[in-house]
């Protein structure tokens, strides 16, 4: 089997429609086709400040939801980053392989910062893409399965991986981005030139998987569209509508021009109606499952301590070949 590895923030209060679709979505997915690693990434949410209460108990929501999405530890490795110390130790190995200039050219790096202004910008987010080119590295991993945002550091970790390789010979795997076209980029309902993100200036634009259903069915009713009536999937000239079109595709497995022939001759209304209740109908039950796991974190910790295991086992592996590689004098 082909081996796929991901990781998610554990971000304050829920994951958004945007990380599911884009992201989560696929992670489910790839369990069945792929031997598959996905990690809470703990040690990256640092590189913004954290409050250590609210971070521990978020990494705990971010696995609950995870297991909620449908990712079943009898099929996958889901994990804690920071319970892996190998995640850190051929981070540094691999940000001594990188290039000033090189991790200077990240645009995440340049919205964040510039986002954050440079007086509250840390060094950790500067190179928080190399320590991800380590996560992936780690795991030998085939696929990498992201939101479109992602294709940069994904590019940078396959530069990173031909490097070594070059340098002290064969032991990296090159991962390829697992970008599904449809799903890449899903856009703010407020600003739909905007990919809907958890920092978004206008809370209304993005829906939060765990907030209480009614306040996102009356996102979707106030999502901006255009001044025509047509319901069409046109990206370019009708990003609003088309955005939700294809959250409406994807949460109902409908086709696209199903989708269109059913709105046909009919207005934005009936369209935002109807998805507001596929959304209200597909959070209820993520919201039950994310709590019955949150109810009981022994079993949470668990799951989460024998995913730390077996991905122990594999990163130790590959970090004892690269750290021998790279001429560190083992230990004994
Ligand atoms: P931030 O904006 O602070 O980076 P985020 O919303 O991107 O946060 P992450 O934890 O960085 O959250 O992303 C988790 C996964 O979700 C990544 O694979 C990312 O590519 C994907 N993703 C995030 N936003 C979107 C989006 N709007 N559409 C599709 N995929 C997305
Ligand atoms: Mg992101």
């Amino acid at each position: 089997r082909p081996r796929a590895l991901s990781g998610i923030q554990p971000t304050a209060g829920s994951f958004h429609l945007g990380n599911y679709l884009g992201a989560v979505r696929q992670y489910v997915a790839l369990q069945e086709t792929h031997d598959a690693f996905y990690m809470v990434v703990d040690l990256h949410a640092i590189t913004v400040p954290q409050d250590p209460k609210e971070l521990r108990a978020n990494t705990r929501l971010a696995a609950a939801q995870l297991l909620a999405a449908g990712l079943d530890p009898e099929r996958c490795t889901l994990f804690v980053q920071s319970h892996v110390p190998e995640h850190a130790q051929l981070g540094w190995v691999m940000n001594c392989l990188t290039g000033f200039g090189e991790a200077s050219r990240m645009t995440q790096f340049k919205d964040k910062s510039a986002k954050q202004g440079a007086g509250a910008t840390t060094v950790g987010l500067f190179t928080y893409p190399i320590l991800q080119v380590a996560d992936i590295l780690l795991y030998q991993a085939d696929a990498v399965p992201v939101g479109e945002d992602q294709r940069q550091h994904i590019e940078l970790t396959r530069d990173l991986a031909e490097r070594f390789n070059g340098r002290f010979g064969d032991t990296f795997t090159l991962p390829a981005a697992h970008i599904v076209r449809e799903t890449a980029k899903i856009y703010d309902l407020q600003d739909p030139s905007a990919k809907m993100s958890k920092s978004t200036a206008n809370p209304k634009g993005l829906i939060n998987l765990l907030d209480e259903p009614k306040v996102s069915a009356k996102k979707i009713k106030s999502a901006v569209t255009d001044t025509d009536t047509v319901i069409r999937f046109d990206p370019e000239n009708k990003p609003g509508v088309s955005n939700l079109l294809t959250i409406y595709a994807t949460l109902t497995g409908t086709g696209m021009a199903d989708l269109e022939q059913k709105y046909e001759g009919k207005g934005y209304g009936a369209l935002k109606t109807d998805l507001a209740e596929v959304m209200v109908d597909w959070v209820t039950p993520f919201r039950a499952r994310t709590q019955e796991y949150l109810d009981d974190p022994e079993t949470l910790d668990s799951v989460l301590a024998k995913g730390a295991e077996k991905a122990r086992a594999v990163a130790a592996e590959t970090l004892a070949q690269a750290y021998d590689k790279v001429g560190f004098l083992p230990a004994k």
